[in-house]
């Protein structure tokens, strides 16, 4: 790579409000967690969640919810907003058999739903014993399809939201809080 690019590259983030701080993400993931291990004990349930956005939120969840049970990832690449065919395309699936298991669907945000409602019937029939959603962020007003999510950390308005695992052009993810950006920068 050409010096003049690496010297292109952003040296801050320019963050233009802050939507839900590092305080009140961790609060509301640690009820959620404490929510999953009270109607979890004893099930072992899997974690699963989609790569890359849910990575922070899953760690998180994951070390609040304090009973046993595993975690898994798939990777998805959901094709154009614009798109009403909800396809999703499978770049890994899930390595284990869920057949009979309680599956906890771990999502970072749902924003048209059409991931979630092709994820959720991918993943139904498996014949799970149980799945549940839980998702971090919620964007009813946005919804194209309706998914049903049985748990959600927060709703929130139809704007592009960054951080805490969610990113713009594979930036923004490791902000501790959940923030919009600076249009100039988008
Ligand atoms: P869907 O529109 O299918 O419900 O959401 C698809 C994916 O788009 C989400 O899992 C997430 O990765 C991404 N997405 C939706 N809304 C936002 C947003 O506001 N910010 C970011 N960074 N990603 C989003
Ligand atoms: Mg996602």
């Amino acid at each position: 790579m050409p010096n003049s690019e690496i010297e292109s590259r952003p040296d801050e983030y320019k963050v233009a409000r802050i939507l839900l701080s590092e305080k009140e993400l961790g609060d509301r993931v640690n009820q959620l967690g404490a929510e999953l291990a009270e109607r979890y004990r004893g099930k072992q349930p899997i974690l699963v969640t989609l790569l890359k956005g849910g990575f922070i939120f899953l760690a998180d969840l994951s070390r609040a919810m304090k009973i046993p049970h595993e975690i898994e990832f798939m990777i998805v690449r959901s094709y154009e907003k614009d798109s009403s065919s909800g396809t999703v395309q499978i770049i890994q699936d899930l390595k284990q058999n869920i057949e009979g298991r309680h599956v906890v669907l771990v999502e970072d945000i749902v924003d048209t739903g059409l991931t979630l409602s092709y994820i959720r019937e991918h993943l139904s029939i498996r014949n799970p014993a149980s799945l549940t959603v839980c998702s971090l962020l919620d964007k009813t007003e946005a919804r194209k399809i309706q998914v049903p999510i049985e748990m959600v950390g927060f709703s929130i308005p139809n704007e592009f939201v960054v951080g805490y695992g969610l990113d713009y052009d594979q930036l923004y993810r490791n902000l501790p809080y959940l923030a919009i950006i600076d249009p100039e920068q988008a």
